[in-house]
């Protein structure tokens, strides 16, 4: 089946890193289309977040505007069924034996991205899009660019498809992700980003730091947070 080359599928969760690939996929291709799976989070914020950001992005460029369309959510409740994590039940995120954070959900973008594999062929879509990254990857070995260069192979073969796993973020740490921001959509989607996205593991939005809404003390917070004021140092 020869899909498009100039469509895009992006994985996009309502975080700062995905929202930010979306900003970079609008760039490049004539048709964009997002997923997000519903795997029983802890808090559903992120889910709820989602669709504000699809707006507000819509207004910040006429052409990026047009080029945005369908949103797909994926029901992957099973997930919670497999894993026992921070993320999936009420217990405190601390660090495993294993260096990992237990907010790990073993192979977790290892499902993510068949699923949007397979979305996407059937969509005609030949790329996907997604804010793995091996920098800030807190151990997490399924965001490693082996591994999603493995499964490109394992795809392209299992489907008979071209398709393409593009990961605009896996060199960058978190100032040059929001560099990069910076660089797509100027100030308009910094604020974006900023007001918009969540990324706090407690679904925490009372407050708005100037790097966001967040408890400011999870692990994800601070990464956010020294991130972000790394970049505007260097701004
Ligand atoms: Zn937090």
């Amino acid at each position: 089946m020869t899909l498009s080359t100039d469509a895009a599928l992006v994985l996009f969760s309502g975080g700062q890193d995905s929202t930010t690939c979306l900003a970079w996929a609008l760039q490049r291709y004539a048709r964009v289309e997002t997923l997000g799976f519903d795997y029983g989070q802890r808090h559903a914020i992120e889910l709820t977040v989602r669709p504000n950001i699809l707006q507000a992005i819509r207004t910040l460029d006429p052409s990026w505007a047009t080029r945005l369309r369908e949103d797909h959510v994926l029901d992957l409740s099973v997930l919670g069924e497999v894993s026992e994590t921070a993320l999936t039940r009420d217990s405190e995120i601390t660090m495993q034996a294993d260096g990992l954070p237990n907010t790990f959900v073993p192979g977790r973008n290892l499902l993510f991205l068949t699923l949007a594999a397979a979305l996407a062929y059937r969509r005609g879509i030949s790329v996907l899009v997604g804010g793995m990254c091996e920098t800030d990857y807190s151990g997490y070995p399924d965001c490693r660019d082996e591994t999603l260069r493995t499964l490109q192979s394992a795809l392209r073969l299992g489907m008979n498809t071209q398709l393409t796993i593009e990961t605009p973020l896996m060199w960058l740490d978190k100032p040059a992700t929001w560099q990069l921001a910076d660089q797509l959509g100027g100030q308009s989607l910094i604020d974006l980003i900023r007001t918009e996205t969540h990324t706090c593991y407690l679904g925490e939005r009372d407050q708005l730091h100037e790097w966001g809404y967040g408890c400011g003390h999870c692990p994800a917070c601070e990464l956010r947070a020294k991130g972000y004021q790394t970049y505007r140092a260097s701004a």
